[in-house]
């Protein structure tokens, strides 16, 4: 079945073709997974019209490239498939790949304006039926995200090491679903310290996995496994748990913890379950909390009712907003000025740079200077060296955590950082909430 508009097969063609290689006599596949860049900008900018004309001309351009005995497929607005047979090893298939980026990426001509564009591809091979066509497809889409990922127009091979944490990823997922059950799953603590006193003023709970024959893994190697598995609200609802069951420890020890920071996804900051699971695990208000909320939250063109609101809730229960890794990607001071974060944690990316680099130094003042005049506390995290957090304090940041200063350490070891921070009085005061005084005004 073709599709209208370019003439070539459509997905359904392509469900009949799988059909058709699996029943076949076994022989090796590539396939091309192609999409271009920028095309929903081409529509946006200069109309629909342009946009079918540029489909019309990649499918030609497509077509003319295409080897003998090849397919091409159109499977989505702007992505195409195209399958290869014979095709033993991806060297074979580059030369095609850079001739049609080549083709595809030359402007394409529309009522008298200048189209550009530009295309990026995931290159995959297998056998069929041995190795199942979708699993290559999925190889082929890996390696075009990975492209993706890079900025765009290229090729992307799907590599050994691709496969290889395509692999510890499935066994992850498979292993996580119990990990949660049988207890795998503990928070670190970070300290953090008064860049002026260098009195501790709080701790950051970091999650873990304790796995049985891998070892500690940092969330780095799990999350966005948790988060396709959907996992994400009940390991930050664990760590809730866990971590303000230590800091009820310290306090019944004499050593409260000045403030408990705790990260939350965004699937848990829109849980309705977050505010009521506060209130059953924060019973003991000697501890402070922050909540941590990763900077993507705080888009540009605003956020939606249901985050505002639980950001408002979760205030009103005298709970301090922070927001997490400023400057690490999308970071806006838009977002700073709807929100008021009660404290802006600065990434590491902006802070490592600041003893080498004049310009990042002035851009980190600048970023200083926002908040001092919005009245937000700025945290530097990722402070690696003496000579950064030196530099921090006198450009003006209010905290510090880092490497330098404290690493993440289990419960066991805080409960002795604590007590040693007593005996030499190094125990501070973080600075008190005033929420709810600092709502929203956007
Ligand atoms: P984050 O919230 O920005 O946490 C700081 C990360 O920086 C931690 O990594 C910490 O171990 C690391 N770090 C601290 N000091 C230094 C330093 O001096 N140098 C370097 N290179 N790194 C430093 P970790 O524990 O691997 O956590 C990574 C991210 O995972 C966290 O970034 C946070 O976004 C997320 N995460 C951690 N725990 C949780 C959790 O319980 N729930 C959720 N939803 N996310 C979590
Ligand atoms: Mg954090
Ligand atoms: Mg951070």
């Amino acid at each position: 079945m073709c599709d209208g508009l370019t003439g070539l097969c459509n997905f359904r063609s392509l469900e009949r073709f799988k059909a058709a290689l699996k029943s076949g006599a076994p022989q090796p596949i590539g396939i091309l997974r192609i999409d271009l860049d920028r095309f929903k900008l081409v529509n946006d900018t200069f109309g629909h019209a342009a946009g079918d004309r540029v489909l019309e001309v990649t499918a030609e351009r497509l077509r003319a490239a295409m080897p003998d005995g090849s397919r091409c497929f159109r499977t989505g607005g702007d992505e195409f498939v195209m399958v290869c047979p014979g095709a033993c090893d991806d060297a074979s298939l580059m030369p095609l790949a850079r001739s049609l980026t080549a083709s595809l990426t030359r402007d394409v001509q529309f009522d008298a304006v200048s189209i550009h564009f530009g295309a990026s591809i995931g290159l995959a091979v297998g056998t069929v039926p041995a190795t199942e066509f979708d699993e290559i497809l999925s190889h082929a889409d890996i390696a075009l995200y990975e492209v993706k990922k890079r900025g765009r127009g290229g090729i992307g091979l799907f590599t050994q090491e691709m496969h290889d944490q395509l692999t510890e990823r499935r066994a992850l997922a498979d292993e996580f679903q119990s990990a949660l059950e049988r207890d795998e799953i503990r928070a670190v603590f970070q300290p953090q310290f008064d860049a002026a006193t260098g009195a501790v003023i709080g701790a950051e709970a970091l999650v873990r996995w304790h796995h049985p024959t891998r070892g500690i893994l940092s969330p780095g190697r799990f999350l966005e496994v948790a988060e396709a598995l959907d996992l994400l609200v009940p390991i930050d609802r664990f760590v809730m748990a866990h971590a303000l069951g230590v800091a009820q420890r310290l306090a019944d020890e004499g050593t409260p913890l000045p403030r408990l920071s705790l990260n939350v996804s965004f699937r848990r900051l829109v849980d309705p379950s977050l505010t009521s699971d506060l209130n059953f695990y924060w019973t003991d208000r000697r501890t402070p909390l922050s909540i941590e909320l990763v900077e993507t939250i705080f888009f540009d063109d605003g956020m939606d009712e249901v985050t505002a609101h639980n950001i408002d809730r979760l205030r009103e229960m005298g709970v301090r907003i922070e927001m997490d890794d400023f400057g690490s990607g999308h970071a806006s001071i838009t977002g700073l000025l709807a929100i008021r974060p009660d404290v802006v944690k600065i990434d590491r990316s902006l802070v490592s740079p600041i003893t080498e680099d004049d310009e990042r130094r002035r851009l980190l003042a600048t970023v200083l200077d926002i908040a001092r005049v919005l009245d937000i506390e700025v945290v530097a995290e990722g402070v690696e060296t003496l000579e950064q957090a030196a530099m921090l304090r006198r450009m003006g940041c209010d905290v510090l955590q880092g490497f330098a200063l404290a690493p993440p350490m289990s419960d066991v070891e805080l409960t002795a950082f604590m007590a040693e921070q007593a005996r030499i009085g190094q125990i501070g005061t973080a600075r008190p909430c005033d929420a709810p005084v600092r709502r929203r005004t956007a």
